[in-house]
């Protein structure tokens, strides 16, 4: 007996959707159809969006056409892609995320369930998030924006005022490896004031993150520890990037005493597992963006929380269906740390979606429909958005 669930999805139509959002930051949309009319929502991101990625994204769509997937994780086997070959190439591995996603929300439209309960999840209400005051101080459209200690402060004054009871910061603008002197960087002192202007802002009961860009290296990441732990950090993000330069990441980690957190691009739950089990953080951040979508964001998630409890936050500095995505994939799993949210872009942010998206006190709130449970406002496409087809 065939059900729905064992139909082949059958690809009808790829759109794409992008907004200006501020500088040369966008949000990049890829919508796809099924013969039945069920259209699933995700994301494209990073260099080459509208361009290399979307072109990409059509191609395997196009290969999706003649050995179409029954399940969403069917995709990379269907394409002929290697785990291999996705932890290597970061266009690959954006791509075939976002048709994992997609695919996975038309499939739980299909079914009439929310994307959250297609994963075996319950349904959910709100997820809590984390505030990234990051985004709101990058230059926008006026030029550059005041990156003083006193501009972090009250920044970080917003973020409590919205509700977050956890903030991140990234505030080595002036640090880049490899330093001339040993130990603690002059060109980290600024950011050290940052920080340190940010605590004073927030008091000592609000959680403070701090996301380091992997601008730091072995020695200075070890010195740096010291200072974040004086300001009272809760989380020590990326003091090098944990992928590349694992065994320098695990060193530093031997020697903190708060959380170790990164791995943002990684593809993959073979990649998260050994990053868990090898002991080189203590928090993975995948991101369905690029992590091989939604579905295997919980794959991960469970079995990192099954190997390590409290392992997993998703990277979600992202659009709003993203985040919507990554609510319902944070719920999911299980997740007990809050979910990244990059709060402060622009304020026409809510309208892409329809129903709009919903964020207030530090929570990111569920709509009630299947999948996502929104979609492209189309409105706001008109308005500000450029849609076309490839
Ligand atoms: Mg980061």
């Amino acid at each position: 007996m065939s059900t729905e669930n064992d139909t082949p999805f059958n690809i009808a139509r790829v759109e794409f959707t992008s907004f200006h959002v501020h500088g040369s930051h966008q949000w990049v949309f890829v919508e796809i159809t099924d013969d039945n009319g069920n259209t699933g929502l995700a994301e494209l991101a990073g260099p080459g969006a509208t361009t290399e990625i979307a072109g990409l994204t059509a191609q395997y769509a196009e290969r999706l056409r003649l050995s179409p997937p029954v399940s969403e994780s069917d995709v990379t086997a269907q394409l002929g892609l290697t785990v291999e070959e996705l932890e290597a190439d970061r266009t690959k591995a954006t791509t075939v995320s976002a048709l994992r996603t997609a695919i996975a929300d038309a499939q739980a439209r299909r079914s009439g369930v929310s994307l959250g309960e297609f994963f075996g999840g319950q349904r959910t209400k709100s997820v809590q998030l984390y505030g990234n005051m990051n985004r709101s101080m990058l230059p926008d459209d006026d030029g550059p924006r005041d990156r003083s200690p006193e501009a972090f402060a009250a920044a970080a004054r917003e973020a409590v005022r919205r509700g977050y009871k956890a903030v991140k910061c990234a505030p080595f603008d002036e640090a880049r490896s490899p330093f001339e002197e040993p130990g603690l960087p002059e060109a980290a002192r600024s950011g050290i004031d940052r920080i340190l202007a940010v605590r004073e802002a927030i008091g000592p009961d609000v959680a403070l993150f701090v996301d380091c860009h992997s601008r730091f290296d072995l020695d200075s990441g070890i010195a740096l520890e010291i200072s974040l732990r004086e300001a009272n950090i809760a989380w020590y993000e990326e003091a090098v990037d944990g992928i590349e330069r694992p065994d320098v990441m695990k060193r530093i980690r031997e020697r903190a005493t708060m959380d170790v957190a990164g791995a943002e691009s990684g593809y993959g739950v073979g990649l998260f597992q050994r990053i868990i089990e090898g002991h080189v953080m203590d928090v993975v951040m995948p991101d369905i963006k690029f992590c091989g979508g939604a579905g295997e964001a919980v794959e991960i998630g469970r079995v990192l929380e099954a190997i390590a409890p409290g392992s997993v936050s998703m990277h979600s500095p992202s659009g709003p269906a993203s985040q919507l995505a990554s609510a319902h994939v944070t719920a999911a799993f299980g997740g007990t740390r809050p979910l990244e949210h990059a709060w402060g872009e622009v304020d026409w942010r809510p309208s892409v979606l329809e129903p709009a998206e919903r964020i207030e006190s530090g929570r990111i709130y569920i709509p009630d429909g299947p999948g996502l449970g929104a979609n492209l406002d189309q409105a706001t496409v008109e308005a500000r958005g450029r849609h076309w087809t490839l």
